[in-house]
């Protein structure tokens, strides 16, 4: 069985397998259309080829070594003790959030707790109701399936979903047209794991059905701050503390950003300097990849230059502003701003975008006497 481009639908990881690329199971993730710009940046939550390599060296095997999401971390504890402790399989877990907060990590870090194997696919793998079938039906007892991207599973493969998840079974469907039959097909007890960055899209029937949901938050400047030094040590890269500081402060609150500015600065620490990051060499670093001290970058930038300067601060609607920059509204909507509303930069409100009094400061300008200041959408409903 093949999903999308000839990839394998799925891949199986044994528990705990140190180094498993998840990423490159099935097609990558992907912000939607026209976004291929924005995923080369070294700014973008998304994996690239290079993060896939080193990935699975730097991802926590166990649920004590994940940094960060306490809240999350002490309740799915909870849930596969209770599971361990009846000899049960987990219920299914729904994790969502932004790209690159752990999604994957923690499905990793639930089969490695639970001592099962782990099978990852994704949703675009998922294109027809024979290959959800295919999976499910090789599945032994207790293991869990990882669905990254769930949102994106075809309709068909989501209503077989459904059963399986509720009743550990399936029906295949033999035959076309009025002949057809249902063929009711028993599945070993399982714990689905589904990611998505899009909640709001799932439907509420495959919502329901998860047992424990968990939504993963950005990380504060000192979980990443702990989070790259774990990395440094990993990859033997000499890291103060300064530096380190630096690097978890322009990351974006995300780890997967804060683990490639780390090989980033590693690179330019070697090369220009004598190998050991500090403070001054992670500026001088991020300076040339064109990350400024709050993790903005070229586009960013842009988008929040465009919103003052072309449109006096908002409200802009999301396509013009993306045309202003050169963007797919996609891409500004899902990469830039996200961040930008949690850097209290922008405002999403019901007229549009909006800059506020800290997006002018920190392009130089005055802002406006009416100029929002912070991200609160509630002076304009
Ligand atoms: P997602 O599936 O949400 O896109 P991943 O689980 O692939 O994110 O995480 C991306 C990278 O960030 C991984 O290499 C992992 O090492 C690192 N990472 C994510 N969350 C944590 C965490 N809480 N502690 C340490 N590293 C983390």
């Amino acid at each position: 069985m093949t999903g999308r481009r000839g990839e394998p639908a799925t891949a199986g990881v044994g528990p705990g397998a140190p180094g498993s690329p998840a990423g490159q199971v099935g097609p990558p993730a992907q912000a939607g259309p026209g976004t291929q710009a924005s995923g080369d940046r070294v700014v973008s939550p998304l994996a690239d080829a290079d993060d896939r390599l080193v990935e699975g060296a730097l991802r926590p095997k166990r649920l004590d070594d994940f940094v960060g999401q306490a809240r999350v971390r002490e309740q799915l504890s909870l849930v596969l003790e209770g599971a361990l402790r009846r000899g049960r399989a987990p219920d299914h877990v729904l994790l969502s959030g932004p790209p690159g907060l752990g999604k994957t990590t923690m499905a990793m870090i639930i089969a490695a707790e639970m001592g099962t194997p782990l099978r990852i696919t994704s949703g675009p793998a998922i294109e027809r109701a024979g290959d959800l079938a295919s999976v499910l039906s090789t599945l032994s007892e207790g293991e869990v399936m990882f669905i990254d991207e769930i949102h994106r599973v075809a309709r068909p493969a989501e209503e077989m979903l459904y059963l399986a998840m509720e009743d550990f079974r399936v029906d295949v469907v033999i035959g076309k047209g009025p002949g057809a039959t249902a063929i009711p097909l028993d599945i070993a007890p399982f714990t689905l794991v589904g990611a998505t960055t899009r909640a709001g899209l799932l439907p509420a029937p495959l919502r329901d059905r998860f047992g424990f949901t968990a939504y993963l938050d950005f990380y504060e400047p000192a979980e990443l701050g702990v989070i790259v030094r774990r990395s440094a040590g990993l990859l033997g890269v000499a890291l103060r503390d300064d530096g380190a500081d630096e690097i978890a402060g322009r990351s974006r609150g995300t780890p997967r950003i804060a683990n490639r500015l780390l090989r980033r600065v590693r690179d330019f620490a070697e090369v220009r300097a004598d190998g050991v990051v500090t403070r001054d060499v992670a500026c001088s670093a991020l300076e040339v990849y064109d990350v400024d001290e709050l993790g903005l970058d070229r586009l960013d930038r842009a988008v929040l230059g465009a919103l003052v300067r072309s449109f006096g601060g908002g409200p802009v609607g999301v396509s013009t502003l993306a045309v202003a920059v050169g963007e797919e509204a996609s891409t500004v909507e899902e990469v830039c701003e996200p961040y930008l509303v949690r850097a209290g930069m922008l405002a999403r409100t019901p007229r549009g975008r909006v800059a506020t009094a800290a997006a002018w400061r920190h392009l130089g300008l005055r802002p406006p006497e009416r100029a929002v200041n912070d991200g609160s959408p509630m002076l304009f409903d």
